[in-house]
């Protein structure tokens, strides 16, 4: 279902500029965004996965990963379809990496999805985790559903890559209780060449955010990428400096989607990069071990 897209303002000729996230696309009539989500049709902006559920589930807090936020509970997560990353490495291409069409989704709307997450309250659900593909990439459903949620009693949870820009953040998160927030690396390279990102726009987007919610980090070591000692230690470093209670998950790389030419992270290099981190941060884990 397509839904008018917010954060877009109209240029000459029916074209479209998208400030949603820092990529800043502007689109002619009848093109759509990076992310191949939002499209432009005769001059309007539109997400064209509004209310489009891919994968939906009931997963641990600690799976999406949040280990310092209400541990032993669990919360409805749902995701959609799109990214406004690139990774090579995507561990969830088959819905992160297509367009809506491309892809069997299920039509629900935020109503259907508070009442299930208060249905299930008594086993436990806390509440809604936008999560499995990038959730600041439907934006306009996640907002409305976690406002609606928050009225309801229910907590939400963001799994995002942080890469959005400052309005559209700010305007999310009086909803949002915790995020977990990908720091892919501490290189610019990586982001650029790698992931079409940016790195200093994920480091806003966690110095905001540990403002205002609970905030975990997550990163996934690559051999060869990210998986130096020295930028672990000026990660960790900045991390601490924004505060030595955010946890930190160092994920294990499989060979997956287009990154394939490697071996699987190296078990004794993530426990070194763990002892490294943990000199400034207090709570550091391995995941996917
Ligand atoms: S959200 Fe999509 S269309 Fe908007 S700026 Fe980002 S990549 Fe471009």
């Amino acid at each position: 279902m397509k839904s008018e897209a917010m954060f877009y303002e109209k240029l000459e000729n029916k074209r479209v500029h998208c400030y949603l996230c820092p990529h800043n696309c502007s689109i002619p009539s009848d093109g759509r965004g990076l992310c191949g989500v939002r499209k432009n049709i005769d001059g309007i902006l539109y997400s064209l996965n509004y209310g489009e559920i891919s994968s939906i589930g009931v997963d641990p807090i600690e799976k999406k990963p949040l280990n310092r936020f209400h541990p032993g509970t669990y919360i409805l997560s749902v995701g959609s379809v799109g990214c406004n990353l690139k990774c090579p490495f995507c561990q969830n291409h088959s819905i992160a990496q297509v367009k809506p069409e491309e892809i069997h989704t299920h039509q629900t709307s935020s109503d259907e999805i508070i009442a299930k997450a208060i249905s299930l309250k008594e086993q436990g659900n806390i509440g809604i985790a936008y999560t499995y593909n990038e959730p600041s990439i439907w934006y306009e459903f996640v907002y409305e559903t976690s406002k609606k949620a928050k009225e309801n009693g229910l907590l939400n949870v963001l799994v995002t890559n942080g890469y959005i820009s400052k309005e559209p953040l700010n305007q999310i998160l009086p909803y949002i209780d915790a995020m977990n927030i990908d720091l892919k690396a501490f290189n610019d390279k990586f982001y650029r060449e790698l992931i079409k990102g940016g790195l200093e726009e994920v480091k806003a987007t966690i110095k905001r955010a540990a403002t205002e919610c609970h905030v975990e980090v997550t990163t996934l070591v690559i051999p060869g990428w990210n998986d130096s000692v020295e930028e672990m230690e000026e990660m960790a470093q900045w991390l601490a400096s924004l505060s030595a209670e955010i946890p930190l998950h160092l994920s294990r790389y499989f060979p997956k989607y287009e990154m394939t030419d490697r071996p699987a992270t190296p078990l004794n290099s993530l426990i070194e990069l763990k002892q490294t981190a943990e000199r400034h941060l207090k709570y550091v884990y391995l995941g996917n071990v």
